[in-house]
């Protein structure tokens, strides 16, 4: 039995069923940055994080 499942499921369904659309949720890049869920996804960073580790390797 996992304890606290019940609850943290509740309340991670009651956050999501609150929010828009998945993609334009708000999230906030390592450097602190708002970006949205989708360019997270994508990049796993904000533009400015990703163009800067693109010049790092290059
Ligand atoms: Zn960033």
């Amino acid at each position: 039995m996992i304890v606290g499942y019940e609850s943290s499921t509740q309340k991670f369904r009651e956050r999501t069923d609150a929010s828009v659309v998945f993609v334009l949720r708000r999230k906030k890049c390592a450097c602190g940055k708002e970006v949205t869920a989708k360019q997270l996804t994508q990049y796993s960073a904000c533009r400015t994080c990703v163009a800067a580790a693109i010049r790092r390797v290059a």
